[in-house]
């Protein structure tokens, strides 16, 4: 599918450009991304990933071949995901240096550019849905800390224990940071963050992201998973993006409105687009990668790291998984 095709779409033709006649859909997915090398990951916990991802990856689809919307594909992916203990993200995040746990998330939909984010939040089980309650029943885009809890209460959202997040895993890669005084990338350049991008076959885009930030952060950080622009964008009119990686950068570089912007503005391919901004970060000292669908139906992974957990699919009978850089063995 060509990119340069797709420049100009608006959302009221945006399934004119899908190839042939019949409108499809596409749906990727992202698992964090880091230095995951085949040899660091045993064979159970390599199937446990890949079991995870199609798992994820069957989630959105389902909805999508239903004909479905690309919003509710996103988060029923991301659901998942947060709720397994693999990932940095509701269950399995990280811990902040005070031995908390804090998320981020936020979602964005392509049809009308409505957006919903929440940052530091410590009981809701699913903070990509608040995210979009925020979304759907706030005035607002961006919600922290107690205020977001409180909102989330008043929404009904579901809560549980801080103890229900907390992992033996992730512990230890605390302890180990403080007892070996190793900066954040140090310890846990996995990363772990999800997210999911989707369109739908009305030709709609969705974009979604959730993490728990990096081991160790203090004072109230924030990285880019729930800033919109920087971790998540979504416009019918370019494209939908999820980015993983070393925040810092991905926040100045504003990396999902840049892939979008290059896209509908400098008639770029949706690789190069990618490959670009992420070069950007790179030449900044950061790593990391991004999962792309664009309103002609490509499904895009870019990643300057060894490895990126991720999967993607389409109408057209595509649907891969893959975890490592080299891509051997890595198909399904
Ligand atoms: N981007 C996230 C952050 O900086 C980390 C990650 O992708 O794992 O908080």
């Amino acid at each position: 599918m060509i990119a340069a095709a797709m420049a100009l779409v608006s959302p009221a033709n945006a399934q004119d450009v899908t190839a042939g006649d019949e409108p499809g859909w596409s749906f990727a997915i992202h698992g964090g991304a880091g230095v995951i090398e085949r040899e660091n990951l045993t064979d159970e916990q390599e199937a446990a990933y890949r079991a995870s991802l199609d798992a994820a990856l069957t989630a959105g689809t389902e909805i999508l071949a239903a004909g479905g919307s690309a919003m509710d594909a996103v988060k029923a992916a991301i659901v998942l995901m947060e709720d397994d203990p693999l990932y940095n993200a509701g269950r399995g995040a990280v811990f902040t240096w005070d031995g908390r746990i804090e998320h981020d998330a936020s979602i964005m939909d392509g049809t009308d550019r409505s957006a919903g984010a929440v940052t530091g939040t410590r009981t809701i089980r699913n903070p990509i849905l608040l995210a979009d309650t925020v979304r759907t029943e706030s005035r607002h885009v961006f919600l922290s800390g107690d205020g977001a809890e409180e909102f989330a209460g008043e929404h009904g959202l579901e809560t549980v224990l801080p103890d229900w997040f907390a992992t033996e895993r992730r512990l230890e890669s605390l302890n180990r940071l403080k007892a070996q005084k190793l900066s954040a990338l140090d310890v846990d350049v996995k990363y772990g963050t999800v997210g999911a991008v989707a369109r739908d076959m009305q030709g709609n885009l969705a974009a979604g992201t959730s993490t728990g930030g990096m081991t160790g952060k203090r004072w109230g950080r924030i990285g880019d998973a729930p800033i919109i622009g920087a971790g998540t964008y979504a416009d019918n009119d370019s494209c939908a993006v999820s980015a993983t990686g070393h925040g810092e950068y991905f926040i100045r570089v504003g990396v999902a409105r840049e892939i979008c912007s290059r896209i509908a503005l400098a008639g770029e391919d949706p690789q190069t687009a990618s490959d670009s901004v992420l070069a950007e970060v790179l030449e900044m000292g950061g790593d990391g990668g991004v999962i792309v669908v664009t309103p002609a139906g490509d499904e895009v992974f870019s990643f300057n790291t060894a490895g990126m957990y991720r999967g993607r699919a389409d109408s057209e009978g595509l649907r891969e998984i893959a975890i490592f850089g080299d891509h051997a063995g890595d198909a399904e």
